[in-house]
């Protein structure tokens, strides 16, 4: 274990590419540099509120003791073998080329060499303006970064990829900010999480290099990606054997939201981890009751196009544009029949989760018509998705009757069914019923498979909401009570927790719906 004070930091990326040594603070385009250095803005008061225990002892970090380890989670101290620098990349920002964006509020240490010998880049977000912070402030508020920290570690312990976070720093000084962008700005607490992750790479990176037609800089930077999270690819179709990896990763991904039903709200490819992983935790929300159209962005509400149903083909959009900027580099039909691989891809891994989520044994071809139907069932009725799967895994073997049905499923329901609703999750039951009678494994096994594949606590907006006044109000019981039950997500240790999104948060801001705003 080391203190990240005395620790001597790894700085390959910054040493491998060109960069802006020049400190400049000044927003500007950087052409021909991979990132600038930034230095953090210092902060009034960096206290510190949360410390990822597990994730500091897997990465052997030291829990900080003194003032000085958590001045540089508040980005009060950058110590001399740390090269702090935000990196330039681009994006496609809801379907439109944006051009350069870049770490506006986030500004990389350091890399962390673990004992096991993996490097961890540690990130702060909301130290402090960076050269691409365009209008901004490169500030966070308390909000939102608790929204990242305890979501990020959330999807972590439920086994999903993702950037985790490391501690919460508040700030001592107040942020200004619109939260419903209805000119009523107002301050709230600043706050500073320190992220960590193998890589912050995004698909925006490699977009930015092909946009400023930079191809030498984008051959090194895939080759550097390549060898560094990829080592297990060499040889002369290298290239393509990678875009085929990250069109495999990012269908995976996919697959993992849509089975705890998490919506990211905001899937630019700006946002979209070159190595799969969940990244940039803003306007998310799960799917409370099931409904493919749900979007938790406010932003998104016109077109809804980051809506939940449409994850998995923005995966493919975003992968588009990607293979766009591999184009110097790989002939185009290669790449294309690549990204065309995405579908099968995606669809195979989606059913095997259904089939898992059901308690199959097996997918066997006339399951997919099931699992259609299900869905179907599911957008009719609206049950809560995720109390839906957990009842469903104690359905009795036989169910009589429509009312039967919803008695079973009443603690799901946000409302009392219509008949054809009742009917819908009726004839559904039925037909799963029949399917499940030939499975060749025990009821158990069964219900086993779907314990494991359908979470029973997941971090609903509305909680989130409730710590963080809490905290405002310097009150952390729940926000510690949530940090220890993301922990154990498919278990019924926090079955206080084991409910229906309650009825004053349905229209509330911050319990439903979110704004960029952050
Ligand atoms: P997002 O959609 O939140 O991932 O952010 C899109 C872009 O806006 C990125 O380049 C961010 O770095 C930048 N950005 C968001 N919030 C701020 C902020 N408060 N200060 C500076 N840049 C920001
Ligand atoms: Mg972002």
């Amino acid at each position: 274990m080391e203190s990240l004070s005395s620790k001597r930091y790894k700085k390959e990326f910054v040493s491998t590419f060109p960069g802006d040594d020049s400190g400049s603070l000044q927003p500007r385009q950087t052409p021909g540099m991979l990132y600038s250095k930034a230095i953090p803005t210092p902060v009034e008061k960096p206290t510190l509120l949360a410390w990822s225990e597990e994730l500091a002892e897997a990465l052997g970090i030291l829990k900080p003791t003194d003032q000085q380890e958590i001045d540089i989670l508040g980005g009060n101290l950058v110590t001399d073998t740390m090269y702090p620098y935000a990196s330039c990349y681009a994006g496609h920002q809801f379907g439109h080329w944006a051009g350069q964006l870049g770490d506006g509020r986030a500004i990389t240490l350091g890399e962390w060499e673990a004992p096991d010998g993996k490097s961890w880049e540690l990130q702060l977000k909301g130290a402090g303006p960076t050269a691409y912070s365009r209008r901004a402030d490169g500030r966070a508020v308390l909000r939102s970064s608790v929204r990242e920290y305890l979501m990020s570690e959330a999807m972590h312990y439920l086994g999903i990829p993702t950037t985790r976070a490391l501690s919460l720093v508040s700030t001592g000084e107040p942020v200004l900010r619109d939260m419903f962008y209805n000119g009523n700005a107002a301050y709230e607490l600043g706050a500073i999480v320190m992220r960590v992750a193998p890589s912050f790479l995004r698909f925006g990176n490699f977009e930015m290099l092909n946009a400023r037609k930079e191809v030498d800089s984008l051959r090194q930077l895939v080759d550097w990606t390549i060898s560094r999270y990829y080592p297990h690819i060499t040889g002369e179709d290298k290239v393509v054997t990678w875009f085929k990896e990250v069109v495999e990763r990012t269908a995976s991904l996919m697959v993992e939201w849509q089975r705890v039903g998490f919506v990211h709200g905001v899937m630019n490819t700006d946002n979209m981890s070159i190595l799969g992983l969940t990244i940039d935790y803003g306007p998310y929300s799960f799917v409370d009751n099931y409904d493919p159209n749900f979007t938790p962005n406010t932003t998104d509400l016109p077109g809804r196009r980051y809506a939940f149903g449409k994850q998995p083909s923005i995966g493919y959009w975003n992968l588009g544009c990607l293979a766009g900027a591999l184009l110097p580099l790989v002939e185009k039909d290669q790449l294309l029949a690549t990204l065309e691989s995405y579908q099968e891809i995606y669809w195979t891994k989606y059913y095997t989760m259904m089939g898992n989520k059901l308690g199959l044994d097996e997918l066997r071809v006339e399951d997919i018509a099931l699992i259609k139907k299900l869905e179907e069932m599911l957008n009719i009725v609206q049950p809560d998705m995720t109390i839906f799967f957990q009842l469903l895994i104690d359905l009795p073997l036989s169910v009589e009757s429509a009312e039967q049905a919803e008695a079973h499923f009443r603690e799901a329901l946000y409302e009392e069914l219509t008949a054809d609703q009742r009917e819908s999750l009726y004839t559904f039951a039925t037909d799963y019923l029949t399917r499940l009678n030939t499975n060749t494994i025990r009821r158990q096994d069964s219900q086993r498979r779907m314990c494991k594949t359908s979470p029973r606590f997941v971090l609903r907006n509305y909680l989130l909401h409730q710590a963080i006044e809490e905290l405002e109000k310097g009150e952390n019981t729940l926000f510690l009570k949530l940090q220890e039950a993301i922990k154990e997500p498919y278990s019924d240790k926090y079955d206080e927790f084991f409910q229906t999104r309650p009825g004053w948060a349905t229209q509330k801001a911050g319990c439903s719906m979110l704004s960029c705003s952050s």
